[in-house]
């Protein structure tokens, strides 16, 4: 195997674990925040609900300055501070009511 080969499958498998890292946090988190849009007005019926269209939203709305702060959302470091927040900052909302959410905020 040439050096070149070994580079890639290096990247490769270090991109497969920080995709894996970042779906096990992200499972805990919905889980943690209830698996369901906090919306108590939110039109789409719990049952009908894909998981994959729910998000994480700031409930004060500073998302953008921690987002900068850990340059991705994605980032580990963010996802475990979401995880260990005992101050209730977060909430999932489901794509529709988050976006709602953005469109409505003065
Ligand atoms: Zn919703």
């Amino acid at each position: 195997m040439t050096d070149m080969t070994k580079r890639k499958l290096w990247i490769s498998r270090k991109i497969a674990n920080r995709k894996k890292l970042y779906q096990d946090l992200r499972k805990q988190i919905l889980e943690k925040l209830g698996n369901k849009c906090a919306n108590p007005n939110c039109p789409i019926p719990r049952e009908l609900m894909d998981i994959r269209c729910l998000q994480i939203d700031h409930v004060h709305n500073n998302g953008n300055i921690e987002k900068k702060k850990y340059y991705s959302p994605n980032n580990p470091k963010y996802l475990r501070k979401i995880l260990d927040d005992k101050e209730g900052n977060y909430q999932l909302l489901c794509a529709y009511c988050n976006w709602l959410k953005r469109f409505t905020k003065t």
